[in-house]
């Protein structure tokens, strides 16, 4: 089997496999512990890691609070950020194609929690505009949401202009970088971000184990954290820190940064021979996403008089995901489709490929053939291809 299912997640680099095993097997000290050896050693090795982890968005090593993924993350940032704001006003704005552990968040505050909400859509490509964000936001926002790249079409978004733009209106900044950071040049300063997001998964790294940047010396930018307990990660985030976990994210982190000049352009070819290859065998394709604004690795394809669900079926060598989030016992067509104006067909037939790390060409045509096969055969079936 291929796996081509990377935004969903990575497999984990065997040498962030081998940085986290001391850490299960001899240095297993509670990093919280101040008064032996064991404490220390752990302790050092989650400094470490957050230093590997700041140095990767450009942050302060203090500013990095870890958490349990990304939807802890967003969580946290969201739910955090807004009690201390609201004293200042009562508007959050967020976008459409928001993943889920921020759209169904922000949607939460806004009904039951008292919140005004506004839900920036994306253009055709599912690009969030930054004057479509300028002009959501009122005299009483507190808080901008935008993802930096979207995990289903990997559209990237001009998130520095929108920092800026939060700025300079003294707005709190959020942005969802999971899928972006060791793919993009993330800067919390030149992005004007205040707080980020960021999981260990999407990098061949650990599941389990995320980040959010939280910048410091600024009045505006303090967060009541989600639980109480012990007060570990300057308070924001009780709980003995998962040390493995922890190193393991920050190897990644560091490898992601190291490698990028050659992982990047070797995604890239394979990602554009993919698509060349299903293009080449198969018509009536349509690219989902930004043609040029991408991640490197993304490819989601629409393949008109076919079923997503029936195509997934066909193709079960291959490791794709569907426009159809199977979430849930019923599947629902991508709400991030449904923003960039596809009908519920299309975005039923749609598939996303994630080019990785540890993808070979031998992968991509493996892909393109059975891909090819899948269609055509479900095509022979299919009366509107026939009609
Ligand atoms: N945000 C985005 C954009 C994601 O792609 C994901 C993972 N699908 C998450 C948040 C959630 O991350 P985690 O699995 O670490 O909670």
């Amino acid at each position: 089997a291929v796996y081509l299912d990377n935004h969903s997640t990575t497999k984990p680099d065997p040498r962030v496999v081998a940085a986290m095993m001391p850490y299960f097997t001899e240095i297993y000290g509670n990093a919280a512990s101040v008064s032996h050896r064991f404490g220390w050693d752990a302790a050092e090795a989650v400094d470490h890691a957050r230093g590997r982890v700041a140095e990767a968005i450009g942050a302060d090593p203090k500013e990095i609070v870890f958490t349990a993924g990304a939807t802890e993350a967003n969580n946290l940032a969201i739910k955090g950020a807004l009690p201390l704001l609201k004293r200042r006003g009562d508007h959050v704005v967020t976008t459409a194609v928001e993943h889920k552990s921020v759209l169904d968040v922000v949607e939460r505050l806004g009904r039951e929690g008292g919140w005004n909400v506004s839900i920036v859509t994306c253009d055709e490509n599912g690009l969030v505009e930054a004057d479509a964000v300028r002009e959501a936001i009122r005299p009483e926002t507190v808080l901008v949401s935008v993802m930096t790249a979207n995990n289903e079409v990997g559209t990237i978004n001009p998130i520095r202009e929108i920092g800026a733009l939060c700025h300079e209106r003294g707005v709190v900044f959020h942005t969802d970088a999971t899928q972006a950071v060791g793919k993009l040049d993330l800067d919390v300063q030149a992005d004007h971000i205040d707080l980020l997001s960021l999981s260990g998964h999407k990098i061949y790294g650990p599941k389990g184990i995320g980040a959010l940047y939280v910048r410091r010396r600024d009045p505006q930018v303090r967060l009541k954290p989600l639980f109480d307990g012990g007060g570990h990660e300057r308070g924001l985030r009780s709980g003995t820190p998962a040390v493995p976990l922890i190193v393991g994210l920050g190897e990644a982190a560091a490898l992601a940064i190291a490698e990028r000049a050659v992982d990047l352009p070797r995604i890239r070819t394979l990602r554009d021979r993919l698509e060349a290859g299903i293009r080449e065998r198969t018509s009536d394709v349509r690219l989902n996403g930004h043609p040029t604004a991408r991640l490197d690795g993304n490819l989601n394809l629409s393949f008109a008089y076919v079923d997503g669900e029936a195509l997934m079926m066909a193709m079960r060598d291959v490791a794709v995901s569907s426009g159809a989030a199977c979430t849930s016992a019923e599947p629902e067509p991508s709400h991030v489709l449904r923003a960039m104006g596809r009908d519920e067909d299309s975005a039923r037939a749609s598939l996303r490929f994630g080019v990785g790390r540890f993808n070979s060409a031998a992968d991509v045509e493996y892909a393109i053939e059975v891909v090819a096969k899948a269609v055509s055969t479900l095509r022979v079936h299919s009366a509107a291809w026939s009609a």
